[in-house]
Parts: structure tokens; sequence; C-alpha cells
């Protein structure tokens, strides 16, 4: 089937690279249409530790400019997600002989402090962890801390939001829809597509292709572009384990294991502790990566110097593992590769352009949006100017401070619910808690009961708003409430959206 109108720019890939191009975009003016072969954030989007941060560790490496950049990113990104993107402090634990001096983390958080734009994150401190709550649950290695700000924030949430947000404003976003080929005709980019629910192809065309495909940023150069030998990306593994709650203070930890490389332990939904990261190249389908056995061993022991308690692989109630798409720089180690990115133009006007987009973190992602648009305006002409700084991602219009209020606010209308539903809602909805709940005025009215505080009302919701088609779409990306159903619940979940998704076509 081809389509007749021709839009200004098709973005392939569906992760936060892509979805934050798409949006920004089209929030300018183009039109656009994006497609993502699977669900939104399926690949390294969800994958990763949920940090919006600085990136200390990238000092040690003289990444300056990323590290300003994704500094001074923390408080606007906070600002335009407030519900799925909130502050975290860090305790930095050190101890004479560590494998960083004192004065170096100093200097690296007196940049954190000064460089960053901070305005209502609260400063570095010095802990002493003889006494402080942070120090309880640690082995009595460590007499002091250091106490940071960085950000946390709910990955695959800030992808659906700004796919979401982008189809608001008029793109046409297109899930479970593969870029199969993408020639140049007279100017024109003519894209072919397939609906990998249905099978069915179709042709789009487009003045402009965005290659945001992540790790398969040189797969899509390669098939669907027929190029030969492109060797763009390095892909680097990481994974995480999670395990039963291992302490419970608010804050995150940061260790520095004795190798060299770092590692965060995260209090996680409620009741667990996230812990990663591994580093290490892959060469395989980014599709099929799993954690090793070896990396679980890696990350329990390595865990298990610090804590108390020791973290046993009994502990693991979920892992998960995701590859960096990192521009290959010729660095000899994974942990030394550049977590910059890089934005490469192909052709013009006359010839159509392609834009490939390499590396890029989520917490850069809104910045690398702009640049990309900077590419764009170039190739095809410049639309309106920049205008994401200061928005609002769907549900995030309150105050960055004003989470309880809005818990507040959504309970006294919807008494009935329990403290902890309000507030899991309020995380992932924020004010479009109260559209997604509509009339219920008791649990009834939510509909359907799948297992732990899920409702029909909310799935409902998320295949209506928010795509989703298939059980792990909700329980492992839209929310975390896999960590919760058990797999009965989770079968009966996907039986009922295969029924919706038949009803609905
Ligand atoms: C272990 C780990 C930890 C990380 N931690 C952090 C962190 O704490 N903070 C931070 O800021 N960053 C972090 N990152 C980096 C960040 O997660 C990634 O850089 C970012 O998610 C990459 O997004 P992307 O859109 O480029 O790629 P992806 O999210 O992989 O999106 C690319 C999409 O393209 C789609 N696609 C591919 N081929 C096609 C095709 N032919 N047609 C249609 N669609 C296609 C894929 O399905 C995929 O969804 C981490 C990364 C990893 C791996």
């Amino acid at each position: 089937m081809a389509e007749q109108a021709i839009f200004d720019v098709f973005v392939i890939g569906g992760g936060i690279n892509g979805c934050g191009i798409a949006r920004d975009a089209v929030g300018r003016g183009y039109s656009v249409a994006l497609a993502e072969m699977n669900d939104f954030a399926s690949g390294t989007s969800s994958g990763s530790t949920k940090l919006i941060h600085g990136g200390l560790r990238y000092l040690e490496h003289y990444e300056f400019r990323l590290v300003r950049e994704a500094l001074m990113e923390r408080e606007v990104l906070w600002a335009m997600a407030p519900h799925v993107i909130w502050p975290m402090r860090f305790v930095l634990p050190y101890h004479k002989g560590g494998p960083r001096p004192a004065w170096l983390i100093r200097l690296g958080l007196f940049l954190y402090d000064h460089i960053g734009g901070r305005k209502l994150l609260p400063a570095t401190a010095t802990l002493d962890m003889t006494r402080d709550p942070a120090g309880k649950p640690l082995k009595r290695l460590f007499t002091k801390a250091f106490e940071y700000s960085d950000g946390w924030v709910n990955d695959a949430r800030l992808v659906v939001l700004n796919a979401r947000d982008a189809a608001n404003r008029g793109a046409r976003i297109m899930a479970r829809t593969r870029v199969i080929s993408a020639k140049r005709d007279n100017g024109t980019w003519t894209i072919e597509t397939e609906d990998t629910t249905t099978g069915e192809r179709r042709q789009t065309r487009a003045r402009m292709l965005v290659n945001a495909a992540g790790p398969w940023v040189d797969a899509v150069l390669a098939s669907a572009l027929g190029k030969n030998d492109v060797h763009n990306v390095r892909l680097v593994q990481g994974s995480h384990i999670v395990v039963r709650k291992k302490f419970n203070d608010p804050r995150a930890y940061f260790f520095q294991n004795p190798d060299g490389r770092i590692m965060f332990a995260i209090p996680y939904e409620d009741d667990f502790t996230l812990i990663g990261t591994t580093d290490r190249d892959y060469t395989d389908n980014p599709a099929d990566v799993r954690i090793s056995d070896t990396e679980v061993d890696y990350l329990c022991k390595a865990a298990s110097e610090y804590f108390l308690e020791p973290v046993e692989k009994d502990d693991i109630v979920w892992t998960y593992s995701a590859v960096r798409p990192l521009f290959d720089d010729g660095a000899s180690k994974a942990q030394e590769a550049t977590r910059d990115y890089v934005l490469r133009v192909e052709g013009d006007k006359a010839t159509a352009p392609l834009l490939n987009v390499f590396g890029g973190k989520l917490t850069t992602y809104r910045r690398l949006s702009e640049s990309a648009l900077e590419k764009i305006g170039e190739a095809i002409g410049v639309k309106g100017a920049k205008w994401t700084a200061g928005s609002s991602l769907p549900g995030g219009d309150f105050p960055a401070k004003g989470y309880a209020d809005e818990v507040a606010k959504l309970h006294k209308k919807y008494p009935f619910l329990a403290a902890g539903h309000v507030r899991r809602l309020v995380r992932l909805y924020g004010t479009r808690a109260s559209a997604l709940l509509g009339q219920a005025s008791n649990e009834a009215g939510l509909g359907r009961h799948f297992g732990a505080d899920l409702y029909e009302a909310e799935v409902k919701w998320l295949i209506r708003e928010e795509w989703a088609r298939h059980a792990e779409d909700v329980l492992w990306r839209r929310t975390k409430l896999g960590l919760k159903l058990t797999p009965g619940e989770a079968a009966a979940l996907e039986e009922y959206m295969r029924g919706a998704a038949n009803a609905a076509a």
C-alpha cells in the first residue's frame, strides 16, 4: 500500500532518541512519521540504570562537554516530567587506598555542584559513616562518604511519554512496524515498512530519514539501506539484578569496585534493590541480549563485599540486560568508550538526506534531539525554534516538587484507593491519573482485577493511550507490576489483551 502524503521526517526507532527527535520535530511544525519494530523502549531504553546523571565517572575520561550538558539537563528534565523523574541522593563511600583518591572524587563533585546549573538539587555533603544511617546496612569498611545529587528516571515511561506527546501534536507514531528498506527516489525517500503483527507492507515517502535504531543503527544501514561494511557503533552489554530489598534508606549507593568499575545499589519499586551494572563488549543480535552467569556472580559477589547481609543468587527476583550503542572511538576497554553522541548527515536536499544517530544517553536525549533538529533544519529547511526546555510531557504539568500534593489531590478524589496504589498511579501517569480512573467511585468501578493493584481501567488506558498490546508491555515497560503478578496472573492478562486487540481489529 502506498501513501500519498510526503512526510518531512521519517524516524526509524522508538527508543528515547527516536521518540525525542520525533517529538521535537513535530513541535516545530515538521510533518513526522516514526516506526518502531517492537514496542516503544523495547531496546536499550528500558534496560538502563535509570539515572539522569552527569556521569561522575566520565570525568576520568575527560568527557567535560558531555558531563556539563548532562548535569544541566537534570533539572530541565525533572521539570518536564516530575512524575517519572525525581531527584535522588547518592552515597559514595570511600576509604584510603580505594581505587580513586578522595581529592579526585571531591574535584568531580565540585564540578557537579558548580557547572551543572543546579537550582533545586541539594549540594554535595560529607557523611560520617560511623553515625549516618547510610552506614548501617554496610560492612564497617568505610568511615566516610560523600553524598551528592543526581536524578532517577523511569526510562521506559520517558520514552512512551515522548511518543504520546509527539502523536498528540500530530506525528504518525507506529509501533510494531519494522523498516524493511529505504530507497532514494528523485529527492525523496521511499520507505517500506512491515506491520509485524499482520505482515502488511506499506510504502511511505519522506524528505529526510533519521536512523535512530540504537544498537541496530549499523544493521539498518546494512539491511535497509544496502550499505556494506558498516562499523560505527560498539555494542557494550550492561546487566542488572533486582533483589529483595537490602536496605531501607531512600538514598542510593555508588560503590567503587577494586577493579576500578563502579556499581550502583538503588532503592527500587518500594520493595527491591536494583544492582548494576556490568560492562562488556557484545557482538550478537541486540535482541538476544541476556545476563550471563558470570555477570550474576560478579554483581552478587561485588555487592556482598559492601553489604552486611550478603547478596545471594536466591535473592534475585528479576534481571535485565541491554546493550549500549556507543560510538566506536577505538577505545580499548568497553568502560572507556565514549558515552557522547555523534550525529552524521549523508546527502542533501537534492538527494534526500539521511541522519544517523550514534550513541547518546537517556539524560541527554533532549539535547541530542535539539542537535538533530539543527541538522534537519540545515538539510531540509528550518521550521520552528527550540521549544522543549520548559515544556511538559503528558501528565508532567505540575511543579517539580509537587508530587506529594498530586498524590493528596488524587487520593481525595478517589478515597477508596489504597495509598500505595495512588502513589503508583501518580508516579506513572501524573496529572493524567484522573483521566485514567474516570468516574470510578469504588473498586468495582475499575473493572476486572488482574493481580497486585492492576485493574482493567489501567490496562484499557495503556492499550488506548500508550500502544500496549501484550502483557509484557504492561508489566515490564508501562509499569513494573511484573515484579508483583504471579505467572498465572500474567498469562490471564496476556489472554485479555489478545482479546482486546482482536476486538479492536
Ligand atoms: C546497561 C545500561 C545502563 C545505562 N544507564 C544509563 C543511565 O543510567 N542513564 C542514562 O542517561 N543512560 C543510560 N544508558 C544509556 C541509554 O539507555 C541509551 O543510550 C539509550 O537508551 C539509547 O536509546 P536509543 O533510542 O538510541 O536506542 P534504543 O532504545 O535501543 O532504541 C532503538 C529502537 O530502534 C528499533 N529498531 C531497530 N531496527 C529497527 C527497524 N528496522 N525498524 C523499526 N525499528 C527499529 C528497536 O526496536 C529499538 O526500540 C544505559 C545503557 C545501558 C545499556
